[in-house]
């Protein structure tokens, strides 16, 4: 291949065998820029396959929409991985059935950038598109609720806040269910317990008109139908998470999770790695596997709409998804719009009528004035 680069002639041998492979044998013939080119060239190719095997998840390839105006699921999770660990399955059993789900962050991890970047590219692995919500406090390590509450109040955050919190966001995405930590907080830890806590005040305050103005007046009231604790023992369901589905190509919700999880590089040294994936010898490709904090076992906390009954496997029995809501107000709109249609051909018909009966009357009425107009001719010619 050969180059003209102003007066040079620059003769370039290309020897590619690989993309990664050996490159640069006889590469370029000779002179000037042919160094500099040779080098620009090189972290061309090295970063064009960088690219190529990032492609999929870069953030130029996630086009993120706003949260959502109204959410058929609101899950609140602690920190950036609990979605797909804790709460593992609930949110590729959203997507691949049409429920529109909204994550809420009690916590930031804004101290620790690299797990923004983690979160949003595990949300987007598991079909995640609308902007997650991400609290304003701190990710403060603590064992208790005690311990929880005194950590964030030495950083000027109280428990009122993380209600107030929860709070606004029930009001804003008026959820037909809300799902929330374990009360003992799985493993005990403090944040999950506190945003267990102000999850099931929330869900009573935000019915309230008199409990925070400032999302009241922005929001409205909103009583949530149905709140859902993780690991409660109370009504207990069991979601089904691992079921083959069409949609994440026979992968089930569980693994679709997993997957997510695979994108939190900085969690993979703690124990969470081998709770959710085994070893290499007994890898875990269901949740049942799991024999502490198992996945899909959650109690139903409060509801407005009754029990579930014991074959249940999701969440939104007795409860109307928003697709749903949306496929009545189209059939109805259809009804009204065949009404009006209909309404219309009688008013054709009827017109049709009125002139069926107007033109004869019309020739009749023409036909009495001619004979009049003849009768007085012939009366004047007499
Ligand atoms: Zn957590």
């Amino acid at each position: 291949m050969t180059f003209f680069y102003k007066n040079f002639n620059i003769s370039l041998v290309f020897n590619i065998k690989t993309f990664k492979g050996d490159i640069f044998i006889n590469l370029f013939g000779t002179k000037r820029v042919c160094k500099t080119l040779s080098i620009l060239l090189f972290f061309l190719i090295c970063f064009s396959g960088y690219a190529q095997e990032n492609a999929h998840i870069s953030s130029e390839t996630q086009q993120w929409n706003d949260p959502l105006e109204r959410a058929d699921l609101l899950l609140f999770s602690s920190h950036a991985d609990d979605e797909h660990l804790f709460f593992a399955g609930i949110l590729p059993y959203c997507i691949a059935n049409g429920i529109k789900a909204q994550v809420v962050y009690m916590t930031n991890h804004n101290d620790n950038p690299i797990r923004n970047t983690e979160l949003l590219n595990g949300l987007w692995a598991v079909g995640i598109t609308n902007s997650p919500v991400i609290s304003p406090f701190p990710d403060l390590f603590s064992e208790s609720l005690e311990e929880a509450i005194r950590v964030y109040k030495s950083r000027g955050v109280s428990e009122d806040d993380f209600i107030a919190f929860c709070t606004e966001n029930i009001r804003r995405f008026k959820p037909q269910v809300a799902v929330g930590h374990d009360i003992n907080g799985e493993y005990s830890h403090g944040t999950h317990i506190l945003s267990s806590v102000a999850l099931m005040k929330a869900v009573v305050l935000a019915g309230d008109p008199n409990y925070h103005s400032e999302s009241f007046e922005k929001y409205g009231i909103w009583d949530t139908p149905k709140t859902y604790i993780n690991l409660w023992k109370e009504r207990p369901i069991v979601l089904s998470i691992n079921e083959p589905l069409v949609f994440f190509n026979g992968k089930s919700a569980f693994q679709v999770s997993q997957h997510g999880f695979s994108y939190h590089k900085s969690q993979h040294w703690t124990w969470f790695y081998r709770w959710v994936y085994g070893t290499e010898q007994a890898p875990i490709t269901s949740s049942t596997q799991i024999r502490i904090y198992t996945p899909g076992r959650y109690g139903l906390y409060r509801t407005l709409v009754g029990d579930d009954s014991q074959e249940a496997g999701d969440f939104f029995e007795n409860t109307l998804l928003i697709k749903d809501i949306i496929e009545e107000q189209f059939e109805e709109e259809q009804i009204i719009d065949i009404i009006s249609i209909y309404d219309e051909q009688e008013k054709i018909e009827s017109e049709k009528q009125y002139l069926k009966f107007l033109i004869p009357a019309f020739i009749v009425l023409a036909a009495v004035l001619l004979l009049l107009l003849f009768l007085k001719k012939k009366s004047k010619r007499e």
